[in-house]
């Protein structure tokens, strides 16, 4: 038996299913998830010594690689003055000015400690601002696991075959409507006849929660313009693409303005954060000025803020992205050149430091449907055996992957060069 094997049955004991989070159980993949003891740079090591080149940067949080010396050395000074206070302090009046500069649709910035509640929060300033209960969301998204998201989500719930969750009364279910990815028309038919009764539209800007997706051409342009016909708030969640796909985040590289804006992930460069801005007019809703209300003990904290502020400013630097969009075409298409290699179906996406990878004949995947339709036997033969040989990637076939600017030219060859040698064994 493995050390992770060990840990796993062990965990199984006191910890539901033995993990915190449930796409981290392997159920999508099958096996033994990996117990991870460390990490440095693009690499992570488990519990038994094996060391994996990591294309899952702690779900997209650690897009400097890990332990980057700027963070670590951020965390520790700020650690060493106390870990929380209850009272504001200078970090977070820096981390919202540097979110407002960086997104001119961002005027005014709430931080919270977990994606989840950034847009939990966001649809109740949206529902408090409009007086509307209904929202729309896309099948296949997923943005945290608020009661009224848990309809039709994507990731975990995906993973398990099981996008509505038990425990979400009728009541509340009942004012969340889907609508399809990349069509708009069911967005229209939708808005025909409820466009008065919805208070937001939510929806992340490229889907990273269905394996990864697009938006395609006119999609958000599209959803901006019946946002503004019918008085309802735009929500873009940036929570996993934020700073990921761009220094203006995933809206900023596709030129369309929300009214509110959810992050997380990047801007805690590992630590539990998230946040959630957007117009003043907006934001003035909020307590204590406002009359919608949201808390956190934990909200701000400062050394999440000097995490997060650390992390930002290494991704002011010139060239960042560009390096980091270079480095994940290289990977998504050395991955495509090598199953057309094998004669094996492979369709890519990829955006920023995101990419995706399909068992399937289409050319190009843009909608939820297509991504279900896909060969998960492929995708798990492939997944374990990147694993066995040392790569590791996200262990379900409805989760993005993501890129670090630690990953050298040698990783990304060593990586390609593996999935090479898997697919050439998947065909044999
Ligand atoms: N929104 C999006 C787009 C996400 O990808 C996630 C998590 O993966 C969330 C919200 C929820 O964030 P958290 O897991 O920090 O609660």
């Amino acid at each position: 038996m493995t050390r992770s094997q060990e840990l796993f049955e062990q965990a199984k004991n006191t910890i539901p299913g033995g993990v915190n989070s449930p796409v981290r159980a392997f159920n999508g993949v099958g096996g033994t998830p990996r117990f991870i003891q460390k990490a440095d740079g693009a690499y992570i090591t488990d519990a038994d010594g094996q060391q994996y080149i990591d294309y899952v940067g702690s779900w997209g949080p650690m897009i400097l690689g890990h332990n980057h010396p700027s963070i670590l050395d951020a965390v520790v000074k700020t650690a060493a003055n106390g870990l929380s206070f209850g009272a504001p302090t200078e970090l977070e009046v820096e981390m919202a000015e540097k979110v407002c500069n960086w997104l001119p649709a961002v005027e005014q910035v709430r931080m919270v400690s977990s994606g989840t509640e950034a847009t939990m929060s966001a649809i109740r300033l949206a529902r408090g601002y409009t007086k509307r209960d209904k929202i729309l969301k896309f099948e296949g998204c997923y943005h945290g696991h608020a009661d009224c998201l848990l309809v039709k989500a994507g990731s975990g719930l995906l993973t398990f075959g099981q996008p509505n969750s038990p425990g979400i009364p009728e009541d509340f279910a009942k004012h969340t409507l889907t609508a399809v990815y990349n069509d708009l028309d069911s967005v229209k038919a939708i808005f025909d006849e409820l466009g008065s009764e919805i208070a937001c539209i939510i929806l992340e800007p490229v889907a990273g929660n269905m394996n990864c997706i697009p938006p395609v051409e006119g999609f958000l342009e599209g959803l901006r313009e019946i946002c503004d016909q019918n008085g309802t708030v735009l929500i873009i969640d940036e929570v996993m693409t934020g700073f990921r796909v761009a220094k203006g985040c995933a809206h900023g590289y596709y030129g369309v303005t929300p009214d509110l804006v959810t992050l997380g992930k990047v801007i805690g460069g590992g630590m539990p954060v998230g946040a959630f801005g957007g117009k003043k007019e907006i934001m003035a809703h909020i307590s204590p000025v406002g009359g919608v209300y949201q808390a956190g003990t934990l909200s701000g904290n400062p050394v999440a803020m000097a995490a997060g502020l650390a992390q930002l400013a290494e991704l002011e630097k010139d060239g960042v992205y560009e390096s980091l969009s270079a480095k994940t075409e290289q990977v998504a298409k050395g991955f495509k050149a090598a199953a057309d290699k094998h004669g094996i179906p492979m369709s890519i996406n990829y955006v920023g430091g995101m990419f995706g990878f399909f068992f399937t004949e289409l050319e190009t995947v843009t909608r939820f449907d297509q991504v279900t339709e896909c060969c998960m036997d492929t995708f798990k033969a492939f997944y374990h055996g990147m694993l066995e040989a040392g790569v590791y990637l996200a262990p379900s076939a409805f989760e993005a992957s993501f890129l670090s600017l630690a990953h050298s030219d040698e990783d990304i060859a060593r990586t390609i060069e593996t999935a090479d040698k898997v697919l050439a064994e998947i065909a044999a």
